[in-house]
């Protein structure tokens, strides 16, 4: 089996070079002809001596995700569906800047991507879930998102959240692996600020990276207030219950001293209450997180709806109200979550489908 050269650390692919008996520096050699040049071909590395680029050839693959469908166009967010070498696939977003949503960065570029084909948890509201859970990917599959959108897109991403489908901690070592490379200057070289993570609440994990020296951002998918409403639309509250969640959230964001974000999305009738709303709030305060509201997205086959704009009102005001400092993420297009497994979903419902007839790019 060759190994996937994009799943390495460049201390890993160095030490791999020294047992191949060649001199180490070739490995940061290679690495720039991937990650700075982009090049996919052990061939088009041109200051490698010839018998080196065979050698690498037998021993080490430069794999590459292809793209199935992509929706959107330049200025608005697209949304990349990939094949995996398996016949599986997953999706990426890429979301344009939007300084009305971000405030301080016109420039900024956001990638959201996947780290598992489907996922575990079975969230009642959620499309990634609804198919059950695949397969992990492994540090190359995640790495090649970015990679793969930058080279469709044409655009430099600067910001990243895992927000995409599956449960990033439950990869909890492939996606470790993949932010070294993401993070590091001689991989992709994104500054671990403009980069997070988004869990429905694994405790142990989130535990276990805010003891990681990386100083990266961690958003909590909350979408309930109270223990009632998450154990009835989150199963994994079940095990993971509300207080030993926060506990958690106050441990990360002390050892990283950083805000933590909760991400509440709103469901009619399900968790948009005023109760929820003061619950909310009042865990809000303790903690000093930052809250960001999103309306549902309806997803095909499933009951729930978004409230209406009044009652998303409503509720952010008592937020605000309170002087918990939080957002409600309303524009057209620039809903991250949108995108958390429904364009696979679709494409897996309409597989016959020519996918340039999809692709309005
Ligand atoms: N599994 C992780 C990472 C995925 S993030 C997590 O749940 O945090 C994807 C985000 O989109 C989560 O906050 C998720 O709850 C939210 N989401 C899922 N389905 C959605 C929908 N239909 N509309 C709006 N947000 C949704
Ligand atoms: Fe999985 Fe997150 Fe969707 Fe829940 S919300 S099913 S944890 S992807």
């Amino acid at each position: 089996m060759k190994r996937s050269i994009k799943a390495l650390t460049l201390e890993e692919f160095s030490e791999a070079m020294g047992n191949l008996g060649q001199p180490k520096y070739r490995a940061a050699q290679v690495f720039r002809w991937i990650y700075e040049k982009r090049k996919d071909r052990f061939e088009d590395m041109s200051d490698l001596p010839a018998p080196l680029r065979e050698i690498l050839n037998e021993e080490f693959s430069i794999t590459r995700l292809e793209t199935v469908r992509t929706i959107g166009s330049k200025d608005t967010t697209q949304k990349f569906l990939f094949e995996l070498h398996d016949g599986q696939s997953v999706e990426s977003v890429l979301i344009p800047a939007s300084p009305a949503l971000y405030g301080d960065a016109a420039d900024r570029r956001t990638l959201c991507i996947s780290t598992q084909v489907g996922c575990a948890y079975g969230c009642k509201f959620c499309a990634s879930g609804l198919d059950g859970w695949k397969r992990n990917l492994d540090a190359s599959e995640i790495v090649e998102q970015i990679l793969a959108a930058e080279r469709i897109s044409g655009e430099k991403v600067n910001n990243l959240v895992f927000m995409g489908m599956g449960e990033p901690l439950a990869n909890f070592d492939n996606f470790m692996q993949a932010l070294r490379i993401i993070n590091a200057p001689w991989g992709v070289g994104i500054g671990a600020r403009r980069i997070t993570v988004s869990t429905s609440g694994l405790v142990p994990q989130i535990r276990k990276l805010a003891d990681e020296p990386m100083q990266i951002r961690l958003a909590i998918s909350l979408h309930g207030a109270t223990d009632e409403v998450r154990d009835r639309i989150m199963p994994v509250n079940k095990k993971y219950p509300l207080q030993e969640l926060l506990e958690a959230c106050t441990y990360f964001s002390s050892k990283k001293k950083q805000k933590v974000t909760f991400e509440y999305i709103l469901i009619n009738e399900i968790n948009d209450g005023l109760d929820q709303a003061t619950a909310l709030v009042k865990h809000a305060r303790l903690l000093n997180v930052k809250v960001n509201l999103i309306p549902y997205n309806s997803v095909e086959g499933l009951p729930w709806k978004r409230p209406s704009i009044t009652r998303q009102d409503a509720f952010h005001d008592i937020l605000k109200r309170q002087g918990i400092q939080a957002t409600i993420r309303r524009e057209k297009g620039h809903d991250i979550a949108a995108a958390c497994g429904q364009l696979r979903l679709q494409n897996l419902k309409d597989k016959d489908l020519q996918s340039d007839q999809a692709c309005i790019n």
